[in-house]
């Protein structure tokens, strides 16, 4: 299931993220344990440890690792938070931070992923709270969280996710109206927040349940 040669390509792949500027330690163990090649659909299990994106079910994609080596770097999570992750997809981000310690809240639109990703995670020994929904209202039942982890592009960091915030909480998340989107790093103090801008990304739409793909 996790071959020499995929453990072998996977350390490539690591090295070439750091040589791209990832330098969190604790991040880059937990890109050097999971098996990306148990993520991806079967057909493209040989581009699994290539830094691109790949299509997943659904019309959705796996985001490229160095997308989500960054975004799991700025997100600064440390063992024991509650971390809620917007857009489940495959499942691997969620699976990334499992292996950094954190209690993993996610959420997915597309029913078929949540399956999926369900399915996945629990045969690899992964245990997050994992919900079939519209991520936009958070999960009020679990809030606050000290790190939320969007994973899709919205014109808007949807007022439920900065809610569920805790103080001195950090949310990531790429925002943008365009096919680019700025990566937004906010913190909260009190009931302030405060926003950096951290680089252009492209990641598919944050949607709403009328916007699901058909099934
Ligand atoms: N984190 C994923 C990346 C998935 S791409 C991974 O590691 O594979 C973004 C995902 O967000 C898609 O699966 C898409 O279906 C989902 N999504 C889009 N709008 C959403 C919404 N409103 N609520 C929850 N998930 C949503």
């Amino acid at each position: 299931m996790d071959s020499p040669r995929q453990q072998g390509l996977r350390r490539k792949l690591v090295q070439q993220l750091e040589r791209k500027g990832i330098k969190d330690p604790a991040v880059l163990a937990a890109l050097r344990r999971v098996p990306r090649h148990l993520f991806v659909e079967p057909t493209f299990i040989e581009l699994a440890y290539e830094d691109r994106a790949l299509p997943i079910a659904c019309g959705q994609t796996i985001s490229q690792p160095y997308t989500v080596a960054y975004q799991t770097e700025l997100l600064q999570v440390c063992p024991g938070h509650k971390v809620l992750e917007i857009g489940t997809g495959s499942g691997y981000q969620c699976a990334i931070l499992c292996e950094l310690g954190a209690e993993v809240y996610s959420v997915e639109l597309e029913r078929i992923l949540y399956e999926r990703a369900r399915e996945r995670l629990t045969r690899l020994g992964y245990r997050p709270f994992l919900r079939w929904g519209d991520g936009r209202l958070g999960w009020p039942t679990y809030a606050p969280f000290d790190r939320i982890l969007v994973t899709a592009g919205a014109p808007e960091i949807p007022p439920a996710l900065l809610d569920q915030l805790a103080e001195g909480g950090r949310l990531v998340a790429p925002v943008g109206t365009g096919s680019d989107q700025t990566m937004l790093v906010i913190t909260r103090e009190g009931n302030q927040f405060k926003q950096e801008e951290k680089g252009l990304f492209r990641f598919v739409p944050l949607r709403s349940p009328d916007q699901r793909e058909a099934e």
